[in-house]
């Protein structure tokens, strides 16, 4: 039996599993594809303190999952299929193995909102994508859309537009959330334009794939046509919390409770990063809430 695991490879996760192996506990990392979580899947990161000009998303990450390994941290690429938290032996199962531990920091993180709109899943990968860093390529002097009003919209306009002929930004309210800093710099952009407030109804196609999408003014209701072949969705997120659901407490958002010290309702399981209950989901928010539950875990093993 593990002292801890810690399930997710996010900025959470990978900070929990520094922390967990200079503190020398025994523990593994379970991560189901590439670590970086949401992290690299960002073009750029301009808040993370320590670099003066930014720092690629997936560079980061590459360099904190570095970091971790070169610390003895041992990671196990496996999905995990079901998690059984409640007793005092954690069982988190795999598809090739069950682990033991007695305690566990989740650190699944959120994955991109759907809109919910009809075509959303049957389009997804046919013009709709939800990662501008990750296809956004694929739009190469083409017209994009994007959805949204947060950071991630604005840096994903900002991204596009450098080789998109056009970007359009669609947002339901007039104003942004986004850093104004990002939106200053949008605003400068020649070849991107802002709609506002507009909401968008109808993802429209053409042989399968996207040919535009058809969006309505908030409040006067007249709908228009935005001519576009890739519409990147950037609604906010939802944290992934199926599997654990029904057994730690979540907050009517649907995040799990955490105190100050990242601990959820259930002894001995921490929740760190953007699945957990926090004021602000950013990079570095994540980084701490991992420090911050291995502190936990520390505390609960002593005595335990
Ligand atoms: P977000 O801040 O929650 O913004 C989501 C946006 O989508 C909002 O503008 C929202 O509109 C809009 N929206 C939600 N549902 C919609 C719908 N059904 N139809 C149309 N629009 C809809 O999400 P995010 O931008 O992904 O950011 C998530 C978190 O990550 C935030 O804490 C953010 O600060 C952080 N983040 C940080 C960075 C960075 O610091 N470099 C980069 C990316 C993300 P309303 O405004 O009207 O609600």
């Amino acid at each position: 039996m593990k002292d801890v695991l810690i399930i997710g490879g996010g900025p959470a996760g990978l900070s929990a599993a520094i922390y967990a192996a200079r503190a020398g506990l025994d523990f593994a990392i379970i991560e189901q594809m590439a670590a970086g979580g949401q992290a690299a899947t960002t073009q750029h990161i301009e808040n993370y303190p320590g670099f003066a000009e930014g720092i690629g998303g997936v560079e980061l990450a590459m360099a904190m999952q570095t970091q971790a390994e070169n610390l003895g941290a041992p990671f196990l690429y496996e999905q995990v299929q079901k998690m059984e938290l409640l007793g005092a032996e954690k069982k988190i199962i795999t598809e090739g193995q069950t682990l033991t531990a007695r305690s566990v920091v989740l650190a699944m993180g959120a994955r991109p909102r759907p809109l919910g709109l009809q075509g959303e899943e049957e389009l997804r990968g046919k013009g709709i994508s939800y990662c501008a860093t990750c296809d956004g390529f694929f739009y190469k002097n083409k017209e994009a859309a994007v959805i949204g009003g947060g950071d991630t919209a604005l840096e994903d306009a900002l991204y596009l537009a450098r080789f998109c002929k056009q970007v359009t930004l669609i947002h339901r309210r007039n104003e942004f959330r986004a850093a104004g800093r990002l939106q200053e710099k949008v605003r400068k952009l020649e070849n991107v334009k802002l709609l506002t407030p507009y909401r968008p109804v109808a993802f429209e196609q053409e042989d399968g794939y996207v040919s535009g999408l058809t969006i309505e003014h908030a409040k006067t209701g007249q709908t228009e046509h935005v001519c576009c072949e890739g519409i990147f969705i950037a609604a906010g997120t939802l944290p992934q919390t199926q599997l654990v659901n029904g057994q730690v407490a979540l907050d009517e958002a649907g995040y799990i409770k955490t105190d100050a010290y990242k601990r959820t309702n259930v002894p001995g399981v921490f929740a760190a990063g953007d699945i957990s209950t926090t004021p602000l989901r950013q990079v570095v928010t994540a980084c701490a809430d991992g420090a911050v539950a291995i502190s936990g875990v520390e505390a609960f093993l002593i005595q335990q």
